[in-house]
């Protein structure tokens, strides 16, 4: 169709060459792997990732591996946003608290999957970028705040999932204690170089934990989780 234009990527640069890499990572990184679930799949098909790096690592946006997104701090792997994700059994009606926004990436990748998401991140640079990112991309059920997530979010409690992308020491317990009866947590719980994928749920009021994959997440910090 001569004269059509492009489509374009919200900020950045023209989008076919991204979209086939998106392709190649989630058949090599994610079905390979064995993350099966056809809505997660479809999700991290369409999230553009490379928009939520800065511009000189975008070439590198889709590769098998954290990147850096300042302050100390990382994009995870898209395996282990696949596999965390897949974990909390979304259907499209629920509410989830995450914590550690980060780049905001892992937050697109739920509000394509859930009816709405409270996000928190302690650092505000961190979290001013996350949202400016994901308003810019148009999504309107996603909410992120600064401020210590281990407190949970009590304003906007209880959560029908929950998923922590930062290493806790234990189930931090006033997140819990958001969680509704019958509801799912997920969290990477170890010591700060190497986790267990954890998954908590909420069965009678008591803690039913099943542990899945190892992993490595940066330390989740705050009253309920590590010291400073
Ligand atoms: N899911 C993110 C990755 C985040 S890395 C992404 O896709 O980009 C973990 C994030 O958790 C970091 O940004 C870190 O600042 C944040 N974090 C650590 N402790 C926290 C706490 N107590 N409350 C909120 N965020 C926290």
């Amino acid at each position: 169709m001569l004269g059509a234009p492009l489509p374009r990527d919200l900020p950045g640069p023209p989008t076919a060459r991204f979209a086939r890499e998106r392709e190649r990572m989630v058949e090599e990184q994610l079905v390979r792997r064995g993350i099966t679930d056809a809505r997660v799949l479809e999700a991290m098909r369409k999230v553009p990732r490379h928009l939520f790096v800065e511009e000189a690592l975008r070439d590198r946006a889709y590769g098998d591996h954290p990147l850096p997104i300042g302050e100390g701090q990382t994009i995870s792997q898209p395996y282990i946003v696949g596999i965390m994700t897949q974990l909390l059994h979304l259907t499209g009606t629920e509410k989830v608290l995450e914590i550690g926004s980060g780049s905001g990436y892992q937050t697109a990748v739920l509000a394509e999957l859930a009816r709405r998401v409270c996000s928190v991140e302690r650092i505000a640079s961190l979290a001013a970028r996350a949202r400016a990112t994901l308003e810019a991309m148009g999504y309107t059920n996603v909410w992120v705040r600064t401020a210590d997530g281990t407190f949970g979010w009590p304003d906007e409690a209880p959560f029908d999932r929950i998923l922590v992308s930062a290493a806790a020491p234990a189930v931090p317990e006033p997140l819990f204690d958001q969680l509704v009866e019958g509801g799912r947590m997920v969290l990477p719980v170890g010591d700060p170089f190497a986790q267990t994928l954890t998954v908590v749920d909420r069965v009678g009021g008591e803690k039913k934990i099943s542990a899945d994959s190892g992993c490595v997440f940066v330390k989740l910090i705050g009253k309920y989780g590590w010291e400073a």
